[in-house]
């Protein structure tokens, strides 16, 4: 037996492989609000500037929700909206990849 391993598991190790590339993954949308503080006589606040601060918007049981993010976390919330992008999109070739390889198999000779 030259090869033990099937088609179908070396599509699943592909997948676990890419997967593991794109952690972690996430789903929602950030953007930058100006808030105002809490501190008496601001400079910022009385200018109208307020202080910049982000919030990931996301989707919950179908409820739309947002959570503040501190700035500290944003270039990594960034590149997991980025990996979250990439995932979907590998999951949308994931089936018809599928399709193809269930198609190969079944027209494949049998081996007796
Ligand atoms: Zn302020």
């Amino acid at each position: 037996m030259p090869n033990s391993k099937s088609p179908d598991t070396l599509l699943r190790q592909n997948f676990l492989r890419q997967l593991a590339k794109l952690w972690p993954p996430i789903k929602g949308s950030l953007a930058e609000v100006r808030k105002p503080c809490i501190r008496p006589n601001c400079p910022a606040c009385a200018r109208g500037d307020k202080h910049p601060a982000y919030i990931l918007s996301f989707t919950d049981k179908g409820r739309r929700r947002c959570m503040y993010v501190p700035t500290e976390l944003v270039p990594q919330l960034q590149q997991a909206l980025r990996n979250g992008r990439a995932l979907e999109e590998f999951l949308y070739q994931l089936g018809p990849e599928l399709l193809r390889h269930y198609r190969r198999q079944r027209d494949a000779p049998k081996s007796t």
